[in-house]
Order: structure tokens, then C-alpha cells, then sequence
């Protein structure tokens, strides 16, 4: 089916550009609460069109497709960040109500738009620059090699960061710059951050303006790819967890985000030697650091989202447990997983599994699992062993 089917009721359908998996997560909570989904999808084999009937398939950079997808919809939000500013510009122009807005969502699509924004903001961010020449990237690392250069649009996981010691470590960015892409507008240098750890705070704010804040998360990184998340923070200073939550509602709502944002920081002492924050980078949809939520909040990050866009009143984000720890699933190098995932459960019935439906391939993203105690080293114990089990790391 490719329209969606009105539920009854006066309910409205929420269309979601991009069928990857966090729009497929929106479907567990879309069908309790009555609502109805639609996902515009790469393929019908992708991830959230397998369990939404109606996920017309169309590229997310066809302006026609969108249109008629988000035609059939009464708002609109997004699986990913990366639908153009110029399809964005055409939706609205067409009355499309989309949430995030995009001249929210640009700040989550350009790093350098999002480092101007925020300094202006007087956030605290890393010291930056933007570099066009060699010689701008040679007067910023002065201070200090190496430094961390970013492409401010199109990154994730770690591709498009490069930790370099001088100019040539990014010639072939720097031979971009001005031309159309990522690069277009330079590169951005940070000075490298020695962090203590990495922090996250996921906020969901509604269109008529009530937030609602999560507890402050740890996410926890291998080779740049979040593996883990432990919520709250373990022994996070009580007054660094009230400054950074109300720095990510002041993000949210000084940008009118609409939906859930995600603020990553890098916790790191101050000059004073006292526990302090700069703000990494920012998300606006549901995002990994969230997916605890799930199993471990009163309302989980895919309610919250759908409940924000729709401006309905926002759930409780409080948490149902002393400690929650999420830890993603790699593909493993294996021909079946459903052996594993039978034995996982069979060993600790505490584990809750949440798998995507992708195809296995070795290090692909493919789920993800939640455990909560009143024990933190128990619930990381038995979520990373669950992970890796399901990974194919372990086998026993
Ligand atoms: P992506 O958009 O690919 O997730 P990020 O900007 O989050 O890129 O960077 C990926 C990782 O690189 C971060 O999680 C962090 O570990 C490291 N990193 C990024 N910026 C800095 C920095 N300024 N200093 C130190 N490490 C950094």
C-alpha cells in the first residue's frame, strides 16, 4: 500500500522522510498511541517499510517524491538529516508542515552554521575557526597540533573527522572548498578536546514550546561509533548535569527545535579544575544516545518525538530505573543470527532486544539492547555480553 489509511477519529498521519531504523522504532510506540505512520523509504526492503504499510519508496533528494509523499501526510518529519535545504525550502513553500523546521534543522546539517550559532549563543563549544587555505589551517593549529578538522555537512559516525598535524593532512578537503558539496564553505578545525568522557543530552521540545528533558547519558565510543550508552551519567557532579540540561533546553528552544535534540558534549574539567562541559555537536530527531529510553523512561525518545511533532502534550522523561546501559549490535561475520538471538534471551530474560530487520553484514549497525538493575556493573555486564553474543564476538 502506498497511501496511508486514516485511522478513525480524527487521528493524523505522521510522515517520516527515510526508512531507516529510527523511523521503524517510531512504529512500536505509533501503534499503541493510535497513530498512524507513513515512511517515505529507500526500498521496500528497508528497515521501517518492512513494519509500516505505507512506505512509498522514493529518493529523499527527489523533490517530486517527497511532495507527493508529504502530500499525503499532516506533518512531516525525518529517519536522517540529510534531505537538501533546497527540497526543505520546496516543501514549506508548499505549506508542508515540517518538524524539525529546516531553519532549525540547518544547524544540525552544517557544523559551521551550528558552531556560529551556538558561540553567538555564548554556549560553550571548543575553540574553532573556519579554514578556506592552507595557510588559515597552518595559523590555527599555531597553538597546537593536531587539531581536529571536520566536512561541516554529510559526516557521521566519524567519516568526515580527520585528526591532522598540519595542512596536508587535508589538501584533498582543502582542493574542495568552494566547490559544490560538503566543502563548499571550508573546513572546520577544532582544537583537539582532551576530554574526560563523552555526555549527552536529549531534550524534546513542541511546536507551542513545552520541553521535556531525559537524565544526562554517558555514551561511550569504539573507533568513533557509539557502542554504548549508560543513563544517567555514572557520578556526574549534580551541578554539571543541572548546567548542561539547561544549556540543551536553551539550545532547543533559542533554535525552536521542534522534536527531539540531542546535544553531545565532552565533559572535561575547567581551568579551575571543576567538572565542566563544551558542547560537540548537535541532532535533531531521535538518536542513539537515546535509544535507553525505550526500556528505561517513563516515555521513551519515539513517543516523545511523535507526541512533540504533533504539539501534543510531552511525556514524563524521568527514569523507570536505577540504571539502564544500551549497548548497539554489530553485524558479526555469521550466516544466521536468529540462533544467537534465541540464546540471549534464553540466558538472561532481563534483556531486551531490539533488532532492525537489516541484512547481517560485519560492523553494520543492526540493533541494539537495553538492560536495567540497581547494579550499574551488572546492567553493563549483561547488556555488553548480550552484544557481543548477538554480535558474534563471543560465543559463550
Ligand atoms: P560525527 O558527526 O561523525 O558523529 P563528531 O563531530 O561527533 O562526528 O566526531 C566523532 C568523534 O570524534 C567524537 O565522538 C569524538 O570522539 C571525536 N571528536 C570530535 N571532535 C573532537 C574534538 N574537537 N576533540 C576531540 N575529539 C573530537
Amino acid at each position: 500500500m502506498t497511501q496511508p489509511q486514516r485511522a478513525p477519529g480524527g487521528f493524523p498521519v505522521v510522515g517520516v522522510v527515510g526508512g531507516g531504523q529510527l523511523a521503524r522504532m517510531m512504529q512500536g510506540p505509533a501503534i499503541e498511541m493510535g497513530l498512524q505512520l507513513s515512511v517515505l523509504a529507500e526500498a521496500t526492503d528497508a528497515s521501517a517499510a518492512l513494519v509500516i504499510p505505507s512506505a512509498p519508496v522514493g529518493d529523499h533528494t527527489d523533490l517530486a517524491a517527497v511532495l507527493a509523499f508529504a502530500r499525503e501526510c499532516d506533518v512531516v518529519t525525518f529517519d536522517h538529516e540529510h534531505v537538501t535545504p533546497a527540497v526543505l525550502a520546496a516543501l514549506e513553500a508548499e505549506g508542508v508542515v515540517l518538524h524539525p523546521r529546516p531553519a532549525a534543522l540547518r544547524f544540525a546539517q552544517d557544523k559551521l552554521a551550528m558552531r556560529e550559532r551556538l558561540t553567538a549563543l555564548d554556549v560553550p563549544c571548543p575553540r574553532w575557526a573556519r579554514a578556506t587555505t592552507a595557510a588559515e589551517v597552518e595559523a590555527f593549529g599555531e597553538t597546537g597540533w593536531p587539531v581536529v578538522a571536520k566536512t561541516p555537512r554529510g559526516g557521521y559516525d566519524g567519516k568526515g573527522v580527520r585528526v591532522v598535524s598540519g595542512p596536508d593532512d587535508i589538501a584533498d578537503w582543502l582542493a574542495q572548498v568552494g566547490t559544490e558539496g560538503p566543502l563548499s564553505d571550508g573546513v572546520l578545525l577544532e582544537e583537539r578536546v582532551d576530554f574526560t568522557r563523552e555526555i549527552a543530552v536529549l531534550v524534546a521540545r513542541s511546536p507551542s514550546g513545552q520541553a521535556a528533558a531525559w537524565p544526562v547519558v554517558q555514551t561511550v565510543q569504539t573507533d568513533s561509533i557509539c557502542s554504548e550508552v549508560i543513563a544517567p551519567a555514572p557520578g556526574l557532579d549534580a551541578e554539571l548535569a543541572a548546567v548542561a540540561t539547561a544549556t540543551a533546553l536553551r539550545i532547543a528552544g533559542e533554535l525552536d527545535v521542534t522534536g527531539v535534540l540531542a546535544v553531545e558534549m565532552f565533559e572535561l574539567p575547567d581551568a579551575a579544575g571543576r567538572p565542566s562541559f563544551v558542547v560537540n555537536e548537535l541532532a535533531m530527531r531521535p538518536h542513539n544516545s537515546g535509544h535507553w529510553s525505550m526500556d528505561g523512561a517513563v516515555t521513551g525518545q519515539f513517543e516523545q518525538h511523535l507526541r512533540a511533532v504533533l504539539d501534543l502534550p510531552l511525556g514524563d522523561p524521568s527514569s523507570r530505573a536505577r540504571w539502564t546501559v544500551m549497548a548497539n549490535v554489530f553485524g558479526g561475520d555469521y550466516a544466521e543470527l536468529y540462533p544467537a538471538y534465541r540464546h540471549v534471551m534464553a540466558r538472561d530474560p532481563g534483556v531486551k532486544v531490539h533488532l532492525y530487520g537489516k541484512g547481517v553484514r560485519p560492523g553494520r549497525k543492526i540493533g541494539h539492547v537495553n538492560v536495567s538493575s540497581t547494579d550499574l556493573g551488572d546492567a553493563r555486564a549483561r547488556a555488553t555480553h548480550a552484544a557481543d553474543y548477538l554480535g558474534g564476538v563471543i560465543d559463550e
